[in-house]
């Protein structure tokens, strides 16, 4: 049994104008120990899955249909005072985007930890809290002698490592990374994609990586999701999607970054922006922007095709 099983999970914001479908039927799986990635431009949904998964959703968010079964359980019928029990931090944890602002400035890193560890196990107690602090400080790569810092004396890479050690504090089966590379510079964002891959390694927990940047995916997930505007488009393991991609959306996305190893060319782009998800094209949502739409694309939502190998492709042309 899968520890996560996400089965097509709608889910909307309510506006004046309409209902924009953010997440709009996606189905997911990650294992014991796994890591699944979950690409695409900003916008696409990826953030309000985690929103979702976590029922942390701002007023107007409305889960429209779909089932979540994580570690055997229904956490979507769950009431909230269950859900905050069982799940939030304990079994699925949140390593929210942008650590610069993650952290409150006015309280010591240690105190916000012992926080967060007291008020999802309020039988723990502030001393043993504050051990458990200094563990997860040297798990994560800091000096336990620097938990009570406040967070501007830490620099941008420490501050994304102290938010990992917070995330990491009730043990959770399920830890998930939103951008874990946003507003760090490329050396120390290669170090914070080896410590989440040493912490896979090493505690056996599952992650769910969230990044618009292919490439940070590679480095530590096992298979990939790719979004677009609500939907799953392309999704399997992350070495046949990385070096033989089959959805165009997927194909530019690949050719918009650039390689080390191959000739000097001009970077391809994706002509276009993405569509507004309050009225989201018929058919296709990709259409407007594919260089092979056919007059089927613009008509029928194309239907999820299994090519083998667990990798599937929503596309017309499969
Ligand atoms: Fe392009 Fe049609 Fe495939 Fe959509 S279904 S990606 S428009 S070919």
């Amino acid at each position: 049994m899968s520890l996560l099983n996400v089965q097509n999970l709608k889910m909307y914001y309510r506006l004046r104008a309409g209902y924009v479908r953010a997440v709009d039927g996606v189905s997911f799986t990650i294992e014991k120990g796994e890591a699944l990635g979950l690409v695409g431009e900003s916008g696409c949904g990826k953030t309000s899955i985690a929103l979702t998964l976590l029922k942390i959703l701002p007023r107007n968010a409305l889960i429209v249909d779909g089932k979540v079964i994580f570690d055997g359980k229904d956490i979507l019928s769950m009431d909230e005072e269950t859900f905050r029990r069982e799940i939030r931090w304990k079994g699925i944890s949140l390593v929210f985007q942008g650590a610069m602002n993650a952290l409150n400035p006015l309280y010591r890193i240690e105190d916000q930890i012992i926080e967060a560890i007291r008020l999802h196990e309020p039988e723990t107690s502030k001393e043993e809290a504050r051990e458990r602090v200094k563990k997860l400080f040297e798990l994560v790569g800091i000096d336990p002698s620097r938990s009570k810092n406040y967070p501007h004396e830490f620099s941008g890479g420490m501050k994304q490592r102290a938010c990992i050690a917070m995330a990491l504090s009730c043990n959770p089966k399920l830890l998930i990374a939103d951008e874990p590379g946003t507003a760090l510079d490329v050396i120390v964002q290669a170090q914070t994609l080896k410590l989440l891959r040493e912490l896979k390694k090493k505690l056996n927990i599952s992650m769910m990586v969230i990044s618009h940047d292919l490439s940070i995916i590679t480095e530590v997930c096992d298979k990939v999701a790719v979004m677009y505007a609500g939907k799953i488009v392309e999704y399997g393991d992350i070495i046949s999607i990385y070096k033989e991609p089959l959805h165009p959306y997927t194909i530019d996305l690949v050719n918009a970054f650039p390689k080390i190893s191959s000739k000097r060319q001009k970077l391809s782009f994706i002509p276009g922006s993405p569509p507004d998800l309050l009225y989201p094209p018929k058919g296709c949502r990709f259409h407007p922007r594919c260089k092979y739409a056919m007059e089927i694309c613009r008509k029928e939502e194309p239907p999820i095709v299994d090519v083998g190998a667990n990798h599937y492709i929503k596309c017309h042309l499969m």
